[in-house]
């Protein structure tokens, strides 16, 4: 039977922890009772250097639930996307496979037992993809929409409206622990392991209690973050741009000469006008081109995984079949 471990990074949330807690050993217990997990499935809150009770909380929680409820206390606040990452990297070693999701219980909880049978399936990565952002103010529905389509441009690979509430199997977390990239963007580093995935879908709710943790600077932080860590497609524009301003410099000169020849034009003009538009775009060539080794240097600092090997067939696998 496979043991589940739920992740919950937790920020300031002493007014939905207890709640969480609740509703998230019902879950389990749910899953336990139908027989689809281990007995010993636990959840697992990570406190992200709340200033408030949480982890007060979370270690009362611990104690009157010792093996259902565990604790990672960080030192100090690293932001959701390390949090998460930390809990995700500490319970794969005591489980089978992860779901993780907010305290504030705005992902419903209730699809977790469709993504255990997707995982009984055969995924190794299955998404929470929220149906209707009915919920959200016009604001983050447009601002964020925006945000998945100029993702999409860059060509950065993402679920359309999925945050991080996702189910991870054991091997899907280790083969993500070989990412060791600093600028984080978990929804964007899902895809690149390689494995089966599958999405499920709910409807997101308010919040249970307390304030948002993401303000409009985190999250246009968090949009920046997205693509600047992904696509080095920015600096292919720029190299464009100015392949294309070098080429109307062209266009330019034909113009200026005629100009030049029917002698409509002030004196100076024409050298002028021609070596504004030539060397604006060759300055602008050069930058990208200088820019398309940066963004190399980038992506090998990363370091990251270069493939996934997910079988071999050897000659001993295939005497032990037979
Ligand atoms: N969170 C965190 N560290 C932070 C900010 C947020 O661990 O620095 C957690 C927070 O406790 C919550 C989740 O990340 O469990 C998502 O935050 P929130 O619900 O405030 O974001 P929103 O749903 O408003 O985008
Ligand atoms: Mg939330």
């Amino acid at each position: 039977m496979d043991k589940l471990g739920i992740v919950v990074p937790c920020y300031n949330e002493e007014e939905v922890l207890k709640i969480a807690s609740e509703a998230l050993r019902g879950v389990l217990d749910d899953l336990i009772g139908k027989g689809k997990i281990a007995r010993d499935s636990f959840i697992l809150f990570v406190n992200d250097g709340s200033r408030d009770r949480t982890w007060e909380l979370i270690e009362e929680e611990h104690a009157a639930y010792p093996a259902r409820v565990l604790g990672v206390k960080l030192a100090g606040n690293v932001g959701h996307q390390f949090a998460l990452t930390a809990g995700l990297i500490t319970a794969k070693d005591m489980c089978d496979v992860t779901v993780s999701i907010d305290a504030d219980l705005q992902d419903d909880v209730a699809v977790i037992e469709e993504m255990i049978d997707k995982f009984h399936g055969g995924c190794d990565v299955v998404y929470g993809v929220r149906k209707e952002r009915k919920t959200d103010t016009f604001f983050k529905r447009t601002t964020a929409q925006a945000f998945y389509k100029i993702m999409h441009l860059m060509g950065v690979k993402t679920v359309y409206n999925h945050a991080d509430f996702r189910l991870m199997s054991k091997r899907a977390v280790e083969e993500f622990s070989k990412y060791r990239e600093t600028n984080l963007f978990l929804r964007g580093m899902m895809p690149l392991l390689g494995y089966q995935t599958d999405s499920v879908y709910y409807d997101r709710k308010e919040r249970v209690a307390g304030e948002s943790k993401y303000p409009l600077k985190k999250m246009l932080a968090l949009a920046f973050n997205g693509i600047s860590s992904f696509s080095v497609k920015p600096i292919s524009l720029i190299m464009g741009m100015g392949l294309f301003i070098v080429a109307a410099s062209f266009l330019a000169l034909i113009y200026a000469l005629i100009s030049f020849c029917t002698g409509h034009v002030v004196p100076g003009w024409t050298s002028l006008i021609l070596s504004i538009w030539f060397l604006g775009g060759l300055q602008l060539l050069a930058i990208g081109m200088v820019g398309l080794y940066i963004g190399k240097i980038y992506i090998e600092v990363k370091q990251r995984p270069r493939y996934n090997i997910e079988k071999v067939l050897t000659a001993e696998e295939k005497q032990e079949n037979v």
